[in-house]
């Protein structure tokens, strides 16, 4: 009897026994099919054949094989499995996670009409790689084998041009090469730069902005091999690409590889284990590479390669601090700043203010009783956004209009407080009256059109003063930008997640790197109460390497990654008594460990959202086979436990957010 083990997006651990028909020939395994489910009919993934099966015969339903799709790799549901048990997430869920929309369904899509040989487009003209850059493509070219590179270098040193070369290497060979971005919005100018540097390359981008059809499409595309180079954000690391022979994953460090929901995995750590099972180098890159990272770098287990001159002979821009405990600010804004803008708008050069906090400020309150704006679904103050008169809960999304008077006692009084980018646009337009002023942050650029249209306009120098969050830190080229304010980040220096400082360090080298990179000079001013800061001097020295060993010994001390391994079980519930009573009967039912530690479950820092209360429990443990052998365990215990119905929980291993 032939019995087919097959993979269903079902929320349980396990595989379901179907007995082989119809008449597709050939090994299954990998094959799309249609089964019979509960009341209806599910699409699955066949992963193995087999000819017993526990299930008694008479109670095994048909699978049908669906023709018209070609079947999966080996290597790639070998890769679906890793994910499904370093994240202890359901197999079927995984892989259903990794198939386009379409496929999802068992849908083959149609495909479009080869365009009649296009006109053979002139070659792109190349610059000479600098030295630097030469070492790097030729460390990455000859690599042999498995090699996980780290390309630690400025914005601006060159290191698009390095993976660009070393993706030139792979296309002449006849392969195929992956690119992995951190943004949606950094896609098209990438995909542009792409295009253009391989004009005869098949190149498919995978994201979520793609359309269903498009997706499944460039996934078949990846899968028949024809797609050269698939370039795209953390989905995309789940392609089929047969004759894979690169992997680059670009701003490494960037939190948006990690998902925080579903499938909790990170695109960057699957990247790596992709290319040991193929045997093929990895180039991780940033300018300022996340902790784990540097830290295998300066040990040996990756191989360091540094770009540390702009590529483009023009110097980093000077970083100053402005000490604001001697001033009184205007609208937190210090006088060193205000000069700086007003020297730049009479030379028609750009500035950019940047403040990490969107909408006018984040609460309102009345000063008369202490009542604030406070969400009534999360632990959350609602924000004030004057621009189109709301109060709105950044969490939950909740809006309402704002009250003409206090909610408790009636004054009509009632005050903002704090700063958000609206508030920091309004004093600007009192300041500077003359001056055209754009906000770029997730309200102004709620559409990747409009995101589009607002760079474009910062490229035409339509503007003179840009206010933004770090949405403008990434990516992108201002040529006449020489002046980087940044109003307000000490908060993030005393934050209480471990690796707060490390994302406020890499987000002002960022957003100070996108001033001076053309032939203008640049210039950051950071407004500081801590100007001696070790993390605010090593910006102005621009020593990430000096960052970088200050808080790996600060991490190594209270051991916290890249040394110790953690995992987070979280649940929520209607009341947080629930959520911690099942935390605790988790920790009750956890097997012993020597190696694993299991802290206390406490409410999570954002302990209520939408209505669901929400507690944490930490599991660290300084081996990382241990921690995985522990949760493997837990799992079914923790499955095996009884819950509250409405009682929801998960596991994070490897959590970034806490
Ligand atoms: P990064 O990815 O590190 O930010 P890029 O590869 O985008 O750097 O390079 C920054 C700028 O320098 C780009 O405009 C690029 O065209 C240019 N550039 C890169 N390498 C060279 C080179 N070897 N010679 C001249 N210009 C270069
Ligand atoms: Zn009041
Ligand atoms: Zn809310």
């Amino acid at each position: 009897m032939s019995i087919l083990q097959i993979a269903l997006d079902v929320p349980l651990p396990r595989l379901f026994d179907y007995l082989r028909v119809g008449e597709v020939a050939g090994d299954p395994v990998g094959r799309l099919v249609e089964v019979p489910f509960g009341r209806g009919s599910k699409i699955g993934v066949v992963v193995a054949e087999v000819e017993q099966s526990d299930q008694p015969a008479d109670k095994l339903k048909e699978a049908a094989l669906i023709a018209d799709l070609p079947p999966l790799p080996a290597d790639w549901l070998e890769l679906c499995g890793f994910c499904a048990r370093y994240y202890h997430h359901p197999l079927g869920q995984v892989m259903a996670f990794a198939l386009p929309p379409l496929l999802r369904k068992g849908k083959a899509p149609r495909l479009l009409k080869k365009k009649a040989g296009d006109a053979v487009l002139p070659a792109p003209t190349f610059h000479p790689a600098t030295p630097d850059q030469q070492v790097a493509i030729d460390a990455i070219v000859g690599a042999e084998g498995f090699q996980t590179f780290l390309l630690h270098g400025v914005t601006g040193s060159g290191k698009t041009e390095v993976y660009l070369r070393a993706i030139d290497a792979v296309l002449t060979r006849g392969d195929q090469a992956l690119m992995l971005v951190p943004e949606i919005a950094l896609t098209p100018q990438l995909e542009g730069r792409v295009s253009a540097r391989f004009p005869g390359a098949h190149v498919v981008s995978a994201h979520s902005g793609v359309a269903d059809a498009a997706r499944s499409r460039a996934f078949l595309a990846a899968l028949e091999g024809c797609a050269t180079i698939v370039l795209g954000t953390r989905l995309s690391v789940f392609m089929p690409m047969p004759n894979l022979q690169l992997i680059v994953v670009d701003e490494e460090h960037d939190a948006s590889f990690k998902q925080q929901d579903g499938l909790r995995y990170s695109a960057r750590d699957i990247a790596i284990f992709r290319a040991r099972q193929r045997n093929i180098p990895i180039v991780l890159g940033s300018a300022t590479p996340s902790l784990e990272t540097f830290h295998h770098a300066t040990s040996g287990r990756y191989t360091l390669l540094e770009l540390p001159l702009r590529a483009v002979a023009v110097a980093m821009p000077t970083v100053a601090t402005v000490d604001t405990r001697k001033q009184k600010l205007q609208d937190g804004l210090s006088q060193e700043v205000i000069t700086a803008v007003s020297e730049r708008l009479q030379r028609g050069e750009q500035s950019l203010l940047f403040l990490n906090r969107r909408g006018y400020a984040p609460v309102l309150a009345c000063p008369a009783c202490g009542w604030i704006s406070a969400c009534r679904r999360c632990a959350a103050n609602l924000v004030l956004h004057l621009a189109d008169r709301r109060l709105r809960c950044h969490h939950c999304g909740l809006e309402t209009a704002i009250p003409r008077h206090c909610p408790d006692c009636g004054n009509l009084d009632l005050q903002p407080f704090g700063r958000g980018t609206q508030r920091l646009e309004a004093k600007l337009t009192v300041l500077f009256p003359d001056a055209r002023i754009l906000r770029i942050d997730r309200d102004s650029a709620d559409s990747p059109k409009k995101w589009q249209a607002l760079l474009a306009a910062i490229h035409a120098g339509e503007a003179d003063i840009l206010v933004g969050t770090q949405m403008l830190a990434k990516g992108h080229d201002f040529p006449l930008l020489t002046l980087v304010g940044v109003v307000g980040a000490d908060a993030a220096l005393f934050a209480a997640d471990f690796r707060a400082p490390e994302r406020l360090f890499s987000q002002l080298m960022q957003v100070g790197g996108r001033s001076g990179r053309a032939a203008l000079p640049g210039k950051v001013l950071i407004q500081t109460e801590y100007p001696d800061h070790p993390l605010y001097r090593a910006l102005v020295d621009h020593d990430y390497a000096a960052f970088a060993a200050a808080q790996l010994a600060e991490r190594d001390a209270a051991g916290f990654p890249p040394f110790a391994f953690q995992a987070l079980l979280r649940a929520e519930a209607h009341e947080m008594a629930d959520a911690l009573d099942f935390l605790r009967s988790a920790v009750l039912a956890a097997p012993t460990f020597s190696e694993v530690l299991l802290y206390d479950p406490v409410p999570m820092r954002l302990s209520r959202l939408k209505n669901r209360e929400r507690g944490q429990l930490l599991v660290e443990s300084r081996s990382r086979p241990a921690l995985q052998a522990f949760l493997t365990e837990w799992m079914t215990q923790l499955q095996a436990l009884k819950t509250p119905r409405e009682l929801r929980w998960h596991l994070d291993v490897d959590p970034l957010e806490f």
